[in-house]
């Protein structure tokens, strides 16, 4: 629970700095590595060679610069966590600072969640189809055997979400994923595809995208276990089909790559290549330089990550309830 004070605190510290205008970020994203053992059709990252990646102490000077700007939630993700060597130490020294999360394509989660289950807060593993889908998207025979097995282990020992990408070969999947969650009682993520310019292009048509959103829409409605908000949905609907367009806050979110350098403005518009190293700059100076305005009409993905957080707001009863009520409820409970 200790780390939990720090969030709280540091929640506290960055409400009263960003009084006075700053832009400060409140979830990290580090890639830990870019190899995977999968081969997803969608993803650039296991097409990269891996960069020689940070030793402990600069992991640790990079979470340390991170929790001094506000920083209070850590999402690892790579390539494949499991495979980096020396992940049960960085999990460690970030579950001291942060709520931990995890994303992983569960291939080694049955064998290793009990390695590393007491420094992490969430797991999410990635489904993007039920079966053979899911085998023929990742790019590996057994895929989805071996997440299923895992999910089925790790969700005893951990909070774990599925965590499903929306692309033209899967948009008659979404039901049948959620069905799939509710079977392995986990709950799930969903978010569409972005088009890398290093990954196969797969960007469902506008008309069947549309249908999946609908559907998840009403699906949220009637109580299915969807973790994105009922306003994620309607977001992005109104934005790509009514012209209605969300206000994206990419100052909420920091991403590091796996050389600890920032990435600048956001995930998708640099496809994850960082510019400095985080704790050789200074970073609320480098933070508070970029000219966020321009891209709070940006509007061109619906990263999740991004989203959520740049539509939540305290005047809204419902977000504030699912979001910081009931999470708050299960860790009393807990
Ligand atoms: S499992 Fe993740 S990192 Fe690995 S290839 Fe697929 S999307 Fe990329
Ligand atoms: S909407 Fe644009 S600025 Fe916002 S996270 Fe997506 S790509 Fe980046």
């Amino acid at each position: 629970m200790g780390h939990l004070e720090n969030v709280a605190l540091r929640t506290v510290k960055r409400k009263i700095r960003s009084l006075s205008g700053n832009k400060i970020p409140v979830i990290a994203g580090h890639k830990l590595l870019y190899t995977c053992n999968l081969r997803c059709k969608v993803c650039p990252f296991w097409r990269r060679i891996d960069p020689p990646l940070l030793s402990l102490d600069e992991e640790t000077k990079m979470m340390d610069s991170l929790a001094s700007i506000g920083v209070s939630f850590m999402g690892f993700e790579g390539g494949e966590p499991f495979l980096r060597k020396e992940l049960l130490e960085i999990l460690k020294l970030s579950h001291e600072r942060f709520f931990t999360s995890l994303v992983s394509n569960g291939w080694m989660l049955a064998n290793r969640i009990k390695e590393v289950r007491e420094y992490v807060d969430y797991v999410f593993v990635s489904i993007d189809g039920v079966g053979e889908v899911h085998d023929r998207l990742r790019g590996v025979e057994g895929s989805f055997e071996r997440a299923r097995e895992g999910i089925a282990v790790a969700s005893k020992e951990v909070p774990l979400s599925l965590s499903s990408t929306i692309t033209s070969e899967n948009t008659d999947q979404v039901e049948r994923i959620v069905d799939f969650a509710r079977e392995m009682d986990v709950s799930v993520s969903f978010q569409v595809v972005y088009d890398y310019s290093t990954a196969e292009k797969m960007f469902p048509s506008s008309a069947k995208l549309r249908g999946a959103l609908f559907k998840l829409l009403d699906l949220k409605k009637s109580g299915a276990p969807i973790v994105e908000s009922k306003e994620y949905f309607e977001s992005v609907i109104n934005s790509w089909y009514n012209g209605k367009g969300w206000k994206c806050k990419p100052w909420l979110v920091i991403n590091i790559d796996p050389e600890g350098r920032v990435v600048l403005p956001c995930y998708a518009l640099s496809e994850y290549t960082g510019s400095k190293r985080v704790w050789e700059i200074d970073l609320p100076r480098v933070w508070n330089s970029v000219d966020w305005e321009q891209y709070e009409t940006c509007n061109k993905c619906a990263l999740s990550c991004y989203l959520e957080p740049s539509l939540f707001s305290w005047d809204n009863f419902s977000m504030v309830k699912e979001r910081i009520i009931d999470n708050m409820l299960s860790y009393i409970v807990e």
